[in-house]
């Protein structure tokens, strides 16, 4: 399986890594042939702004929207979870509005720029290390979004079908296994696509 970490800005390498490590193949994604053939694309965390420049510049909202509609998973660490939200509080505008959350910029900001916990996560696991710098919040979701942990009473990771979004990063850590709930979920993409296709 091919997944890719859209690596326009932020925390690229750290992703590679952990997709590496799980068995599958990881594709730096800078450029539109970057996307052809991907089962799987991460969006990594960094600075939601910039990253927006970036993918206006080089023209890749439009296609990762269109990926989407093919129903390709994708995960949104932080700012790649603002990314895929709906709605930003304070913005009139989303990026690339795929995930039915509302999502709050620097949540956690004020008090302390940067800090660890462990977070039980549903259908993941106990006691997941969760690292948080600058981190959003998901402030509502949809009806068809689960929610799958929070964070002194802010939701911080939920999952809409093929979307996965968490406030934190998971990559910063030894911990594979929001990766792996991932890459499971690619695993289940890739068969029904096959099986799609096989019954053409
Ligand atoms: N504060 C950043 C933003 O709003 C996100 C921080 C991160 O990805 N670590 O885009």
């Amino acid at each position: 399986m091919k997944i890719g970490v859209l690596a326009l800005q932020g925390a690229v390498r750290e992703h590679i890594r952990q997709i590496q490590l799980l068995g599958c193949e990881a594709i730096e994604v800078k450029s539109l042939d970057h996307l052809y053939g991907l089962d799987g694309l991460v969006l990594p965390g960094g600075e939601s702004t910039t990253m927006r420049k970036l993918l206006d510049r080089y023209q890749l909202l439009a296609p990762i929207q269109s990926m989407a509609k093919q129903g390709v998973p994708m995960l949104g660490t932080c700012a790649g979870l603002i990314l895929l939200a709906k709605e930003i509080v304070g913005y009139k505008e989303a990026h690339l509005c795929l995930m039915d959350v509302v999502i709050e910029r620097n949540s956690f900001g004020r008090q302390v720029d940067s800090f660890e916990v462990e977070l039980d996560a549903e259908q993941i696991g106990e006691g997941i290390p969760a690292v948080f710098i600058r981190a959003p919040h998901i402030v509502s979701v949809g009806p068809n979004v689960e929610v799958l942990a929070e964070y002194e009473g802010r939701i911080v990771l939920a999952k809409e079908g093929q979307y996965l979004g968490c406030s934190f990063h998971p990559e910063l850590t030894e911990d594979t296994r929001l990766m792996q709930y991932f890459i499971d979920m690619v695993k289940e993409y890739t068969k029904s696509s096959l099986a799609k296709s096989n019954s053409i």
